[in-house]
């Protein structure tokens, strides 16, 4: 039976997409194990060539792609041609891969000693619905800059921009079999990425419960795993900084995307000193953030995800104080209102991610205290350190346990840098200049010159 296609704003049915079967998904794991021996020596030139060429062809559908995301996933219209750019970025940058990812050669005795970044085979990518393009770009791209073949698995909810991109690798020249887009549920297909012997990475981006599960179906196999799971970053602000400026900013770093976003700055520590000006500052904000139809280019928010989603966050809601609301749409979608709480430090509003547009601020008293509560999480990904002492924003930042820190900025993913988390938030790193090292082994090559 096909799956409906909701689109999040208005609870309609967009289209239906036919699942992939267990049968379907041996199929094209065959499929992509009998592409990878010509990927893998296709020429690096040819192969750079052909990412660049899928790149401009991921340019050349930016209105495309990103309509369909607005439909599909309720983002922003903004947002949703960012997220194709990125898509596209990440493509040229890893298009200049391949020709430069070069071994070693070693002093050693009695002869030469070389090494071989070897591509793996098969990876399977399982993307969540939250980014549908971009997550799907941190895995596919440098996996097939490396050499590897690539099974992607879009989110049940998110298929359509992931599809898409399977047809535009096509006509872009990438050869069948080493880019499919397999669309269809976790449990069958994402599960078979995970038990089937020719599938030799797991890339996951999702749940910490899930990943978990994933991590333990690896170990079977001693299959490689990049993990990039969920988030409960902190947002610092100290009371040495441009109050207004800083208030002013939080919004964007904890709505964006509806606040379902790893990365999300989800608590505000503040410091005592001027946590009563802070709230002041931010309610209006809250109260003047444009919540509503996506596709309205001076929309700031769109929906959640899904019922269930909008569900799991009101749940959180109502058992904490709320200091205030903005506004959202009533009827149809899944809207929900972007609200700040003021949780107590044991409160579970301030531990687990909720994934949806919802602040908690909290004071704290010193330095110590602030990077205590930051660490006070079983989560690592993110975080921001506002702050006029340069000494304190590195003191900081060393002590926070997190892998992607911003001072005065709420960024988190540059495709030019290492992406991921500490703690339960993940492991490995995505992105970067070391990316394509997780997508190879290293070969040792000893050759004797006989004396
Ligand atoms: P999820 O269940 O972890 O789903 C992520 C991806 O994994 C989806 O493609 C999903 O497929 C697939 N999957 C599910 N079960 C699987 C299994 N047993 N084996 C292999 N793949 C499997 O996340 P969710 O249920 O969508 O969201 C739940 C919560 O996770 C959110 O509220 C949020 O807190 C967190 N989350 C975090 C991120 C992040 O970026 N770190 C992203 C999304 C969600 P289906 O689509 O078929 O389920
Ligand atoms: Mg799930």
């Amino acid at each position: 039976m096909n799956t409906p296609i909701l689109n999040p704003a208005t609870g309609e049915v967009l289209t239906a997409v036919e699942p992939v079967s267990r049968v379907g998904t041996d199929a094209a794991i065959a499929a992509a194990a009998a592409a990878f021996e010509s990927w893998r020596n296709t020429a690096a030139s040819d192969r750079a060539l052909l990412l660049r060429r899928f790149a401009a062809a991921v340019d050349a559908d930016t209105e495309n792609l990103a309509a369909l995301e607005v439909a599909n996933a309720g983002h922003t219209i903004s947002s949703a041609r960012w997220e194709a750019g990125n898509v596209r970025d990440v493509l040229a940058y890893f298009a200049g891969a391949p020709e430069r990812h070069t071994g070693a050669q070693i002093p050693v005795a009695g002869g030469i000693d070389i090494t071989f970044h070897e591509p793996l085979g098969v990876v399977g990518v399982i993307v969540p619905w939250n980014f549908p393009m971009p997550i799907a770009a941190w895995g596919f791209a440098p996996a097939l800059a490396a050499g590897n073949t690539v099974v992607l698995k879009p989110a049940e909810l998110t298929p359509l921009t992931a599809l898409r991109l399977g047809e535009l690798a096509l006509e872009a020249g990438i050869p069948e079999g080493v880019f499919q887009v397999l669309p269809g549920k976790g449990s069958v297909i994402g599960a078979r990425f995970v038990t089937h012997p020719a599938v030799r990475k797991v890339v996951f981006t999702g749940s910490t419960e899930v990943g978990r599960q994933i991590m333990a179906g690896c170990s079977e196999q001693i299959k490689r795993l990049t993990l990039e799971l969920g988030g409960k970053s902190a947002n610092i602000v100290f009371d040495d900084v441009d109050l207004p400026a800083v208030a002013a900013a939080a919004p964007a770093g904890a709505f964006d995307n509806a606040g379902q976003d790893c990365c999300a700055r989800s608590r505000v520590l503040v410091q005592a000193t001027v946590f009563d000006r802070f709230l002041e500052l931010l309610e209006p904000g809250i109260s003047a953030l444009e919540v509503g139809d996506p596709a309205q280019e001076s929309t700031r928010m769109g929906p959640l995800i899904s019922a269930a989603q909008r569900d799991r966050v009101a749940g959180f809601v109502q058992e904490t104080e709320v200091a205030f609301r903005g506004k959202a749409p009533d009827g149809p979608g899944f809207w929900f209102p972007p609200t700040v709480l003021i949780p107590q430090r044991d409160s579970r509003a301030l531990r687990e991610e909720i994934f949806g547009p919802v602040l908690a601020v909290v004071p704290f008293r010193d330095e110590a205290d602030a990077v205590r509560l930051a660490n006070d999480s079983a989560y690592g990904l993110s975080g921001s350190i506002w702050t006029s002492d340069i000494g304190r924003a590195l003191r900081v930042a060393r002590g926070v346990e997190a892998g992607n820190l911003s001072v005065n900025s709420h960024s988190s993913v540059r495709y030019a840098t290492p992406f991921g988390g500490f703690k339960q938030s993940g492991l490995g790193r995505e992105l970067g200049p070391d990316a394509l090292d997780a997508f190879t082994e290293t070969k040792n090559v000893f050759i004797s010159t006989g004396r």
